[in-house]
């Protein structure tokens, strides 16, 4: 049985997650994944308008079971003992922690599986997580690349065991590769993830680690929305058709816009709408319109806001 979730009163809108404690994860005011970054989607769309029009959604936490679907449970338990009273205690070079990140994390992965049962219970047709930290980097047992859980693939792994789906995709249009996606789901048949990311470039893996449901897609900097557009056509798009997903997510990073510069592709907001609406199409084909898209990277702060406030406009037709 799924618990009930409060819900606004219009169904089958664009359900919006966040939660404050994504706001109290920071990792230091020199870094790009910062606490701004939510607050610059959320400008947007009140700027667009469009934040009324969306149904709010605090996220809950994830539990430990549904963390242990893809993670393993010593990693879960040494992420919460690492956790400062204080300051800041690093998981990597670029990933740290401070005393609110284990709970912003906890957050971040709950809003995907929270995300995942309203649609599913048709609460709503499709979901966007604003959420930190991201998650596509984070590996099954190792923090990586400011992604501390795999949101999208707890999300996922909820979707198969939660409610007994055989064929869930993730889209994964960020400049980086998903590498933690890839190796949670490398040999799980029941996920296909479809991933287009800047190659040679961090995190440096990805070209030739593919299979018949994993479909990476390396472009090589400098490559422009037209390129984009036809590697996602001939790529992705066959390969969506042929799996029929009942459920589509989305780690959407919004680091290939070309003002981005932390990465060297060129696409535009233009860009996001167009493969959100190809994204829809297959939704809507194969999944009852069923969409869960996750906030990934993304760190030029005025870029980011215009190309998430795109990608969810469209999502919910508005
Ligand atoms: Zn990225």
């Amino acid at each position: 049985m799924i618990a009930p979730y409060p819900c606004s009163a219009i169904t089958m809108q664009t359900a919006y997650i966040s939660h404050p404690l994504c706001l109290k994860h920071d990792m230091g005011s020199y870094h790009p994944e910062s606490p701004a970054r939510i607050h610059a989607i959320e400008d947007q769309l009140i700027a667009s308008g469009l934040l009324n029009y969306l149904q709010h959604h605090i996220a809950p936490a994830a539990t430990r079971e549904q963390l242990a679907r893809v993670h393993a449970p010593a990693y879960i338990e040494s992420v919460e003992s690492s956790v400062p009273a204080q300051g800041i205690v690093h998981l990597d070079a670029d990933t740290a922690l401070n005393p609110f990140s284990y709970q912003a994390a906890l957050r971040a992965a709950g809003a995907v599986v929270l995300g995942v049962d309203l649609v599913m219970s048709a609460q709503a047709e499709n979901a966007f997580c604003n959420i930190r930290p991201p998650g596509h980097h984070a590996l099954r047992a190792r923090a990586m690349g400011f992604c501390i859980f795999n949101n999208v693939a707890v999300g996922a792994a909820h979707a198969l065991a939660q409610h007994g789906l055989q064929r869930v995709a993730i889209a994964d249009f960020d400049v980086h590769h998903g590498n933690g996606t890839e190796e949670i789901f490398h040999d799980e048949p029941r996920v296909m993830l479809c991933s287009t990311f800047q190659h040679p470039f961090y995190p440096h893996c990805g070209a030739g680690s593919g299979n018949d449901h994993i479909v990476n897609v390396p472009l090589a900097a400098g490559t422009g929305g037209e390129e984009f557009r036809t590697a996602v056509t001939q790529h992705w798009l066959p390969a969506l058709e042929a799996f029929q997903p009942e459920l589509l997510l989305i780690s959407a990073g919004f680091d290939a816009h070309r003002d981005d510069d932390m990465a060297g592709l060129r696409l535009t907001e233009s860009d996001y709408v167009w493969v959100t609406q190809k994204l829809k199409l297959i939704a809507e084909k194969y999944s009852h319109g069923r969409i869960v898209s996750a906030l990934e990277g993304g760190y030029e702060l005025h870029a980011l806001g215009r190309s998430a406030c795109a990608h969810i406009k469209v999502l919910s037709n508005l």
